[in-house]
């Protein structure tokens, strides 16, 4: 189980996102306060980002990583001048059996969309995916929703979770003007900021203004709008 957060909004740095708070995804990583499986997320950890000054267009930068967030020498020197309008950052704990490395960090990424996943689900009910960037079941699902397509991501869900009926599969995605995500057996908070929306699988802090997203719905986020829907179940 791993803890996320997605952003979306005016430009901020990855610093105020994911450093700063002070139960951000960096405290997060030792001493989540909301988590229900695993103590810490020492695994790995990642982020990635669309910048504005990307002549290339809407490209994801990753920089991900298979060592705990807390020992990285480097990222907290850096991270105050990344800014973005668009997140999506994560702190690992590997599931039992799931291989640690870099590639195995969220977020993945299909070219556009970053995604990361906060849950476990059985690998044997997903189909093998050639391209998926590491073995780990979160590898292999976020494989899957990029094959069947963002706009399927609430069907996707409901099918897998058809097939492993104990799988945890809360989602988290991102395109540079776009926020989805899905509860189904794990936590996610919204805040909405005067500047942008924060969803993130706890609060970062304690302003009376998170909400808790309840389990099995889907959040799209586009500008400041937000919208809930219900997930069918198997
Ligand atoms: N099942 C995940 C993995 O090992 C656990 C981390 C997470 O919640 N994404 O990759």
């Amino acid at each position: 189980m791993c803890r996320h957060l997605g952003w979306l909004g005016d430009p901020v740095s990855v610093a105020a996102l994911m450093l700063d708070p002070p139960s951000g995804l960096l405290v997060q990583s030792y001493a989540p306060r909301r988590q229900k499986h695993g103590l810490m997320n020492a695994d790995g950890w990642g982020v990635g980002f669309y910048a504005d000054t990307d002549e290339a267009g809407v490209v994801p930068r990753r920089w991900r990583s298979a060592a705990p967030l807390w020992g990285d020498v480097s990222f907290a020197s850096v991270a105050p001048v990344l800014r973005s309008r668009c997140v999506v950052a994560a702190v690992r704990s590997a599931s039992a059996g799931m291989p640690i490395e870099a590639s195995a960090s969220a977020p993945f990424t299909d070219g556009a969309w970053l995604l990361s996943h906060n849950g476990l689900v059985d690998t044997a009910v997903l189909p093998p995916a050639r391209h998926a960037e590491s073995t780990n079941d979160s590898a292999l699902l976020a494989a899957l929703i990029f094959d069947r397509g963002l706009d399927a991501l609430g069907a996707t869900i409901a099918a897998v979770a058809a097939d492993d009926p104990n799988a945890r599969l809360n989602i988290l995605a991102a395109n540079g003007s776009r926020l989805l995500a899905t509860t189904w057996g794990d936590t996610l908070s919204l805040l909405r900021r005067p500047d942008g929306v924060v969803l993130a699988s706890e609060p970062y802090d304690d302003d009376p203004a998170w909400q808790e997203i309840p389990d099995r719905h889907l959040v799209d986020v586009v500008d400041m709008h937000v919208t809930l829907t219900p997930l069918k179940g198997p």
